[in-house]
């Protein structure tokens, strides 16, 4: 492909990144690290996710903070209403909107009381993610809303239909944008797509990859929040427990295999969850065609 302009490959995909806030400066090292390495990819947007029940409120500033002071990304801000009145909910976004973030993935979050409980909305606050969508679109209209999307459905939903109807509520309070729960079957992402293009939902439902750097312990965390892993991939790192370097390029080679797949059936956007790692998310890139902007004008 030839370079455009800016310097990116021509018809490259756009791609997005996803990090947690650090909890210790060793992991805000590495996580700087991981920025500064795949900043040069340019993506569309880097997100920062929210620890859950807002218990990293001020880290996710600070990092939000930190990329739009040192880098030229462009920083997107987690947030989830759970248990939390509105005038503190409402207080984090105008703090946001006063540094310059002008783009939020709203979210309802996990019940406080932990995942698989029942969700109860705090009585002064946001009652679900299309009222917490509402409350900041109509005093920041200029503030650009993701949502998630479950293409296997969220765990509390009754059916795929009432999930997709939540998606569509999210969609007329404002939200632009679908980020997918991570999912290992391309043909169910096909068919949840169909599905929401179906109920009249015509915004971009960007898929969510997520590199397995460590299958043992995501398998527990994404089976929790309702991914099926399949058999075909829990063999892939069957009897890789013990050796990092291995399962590294297993996960790479299995995460570039779903991304070039989903690319040849015309997905052109991801969004990956990187861990606050580099390595993987830059390789899977690279084989997407897309190379760090300096490197092109170079050549
Ligand atoms: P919604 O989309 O509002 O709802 C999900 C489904 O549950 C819908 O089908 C809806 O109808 C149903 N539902 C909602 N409320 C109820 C109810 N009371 N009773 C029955 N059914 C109900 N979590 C964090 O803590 N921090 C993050 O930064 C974060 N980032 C995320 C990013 C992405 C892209 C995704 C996919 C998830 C993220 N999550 C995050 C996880 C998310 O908070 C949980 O999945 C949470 O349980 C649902 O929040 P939501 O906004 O996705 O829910």
């Amino acid at each position: 492909t030839s370079p455009a302009p800016d310097g990116r490959a021509l018809h490259s995909p756009k791609i997005s990144f996803e990090f947690f806030p650090p909890k210790t400066e060793e992991m805000e090292r590495s996580l700087w690290e991981t920025v500064n390495r795949l900043a040069p990819l340019a993506p569309n947007f880097v997100s920062v996710t929210y620890g859950a029940g807002g218990s990293t409120r001020e880290r996710t500033h600070s990092t939000i903070a930190r990329i739009l002071k040192e880098t030229r990304l462009t920083p997107a801000a987690h947030l989830t209403c759970v248990g939390a009145p509105k005038g503190e909910i409402d207080d984090v976004v105008a703090r946001y909107h006063d540094v310059g973030v002008r783009h939020i993935v709203a979210l309802r979050g996990d019940p406080t009381t932990g995942i698989g409980t029942a969700y109860q909305a705090h009585p002064d606050g946001y009652q679900s993610s299309p009222d917490l969508i509402e409350g900041i679109k109509k005093r920041y209209p200029d503030i650009e809303i993701s949502v998630s999307a479950y293409p296997e459905k969220h765990p509390e939903s009754p059916s795929l239909d009432a999930d997709i109807d939540t998606l569509k509520a999210k969609v007329d309070a404002g939200a632009t944008r679908a980020i997918t729960q991570v999912f290992f079957d391309n043909d169910l992402y096909f068919r949840y797509l169909d599905r929401v293009r179906a109920h009249g939902i015509d915004i971009p439902v960007v898929p969510g990859i997520m590199p397995m750097h460590n299958f043992k312990q995501a398998r527990g965390f994404v089976t929790r929040a309702g991914t099926t892993v399949p058999s075909w991939l829990a063999d892939k790192f069957e009897g890789l427990d013990d050796d990092a370097e291995t399962r590294k390029l297993v996960a790479a080679t299995v995460a570039a295999g779903q991304v070039q797949k989903l690319a040849k059936h015309g997905v052109d956007t991801f969004h990956f969850y990187t861990m606050n790692r580099a390595d993987l998310v830059f390789a899977i890139s690279h084989l997407l065609g897309i190379r760090p902007a300096g490197a092109q004008k170079a050549a």
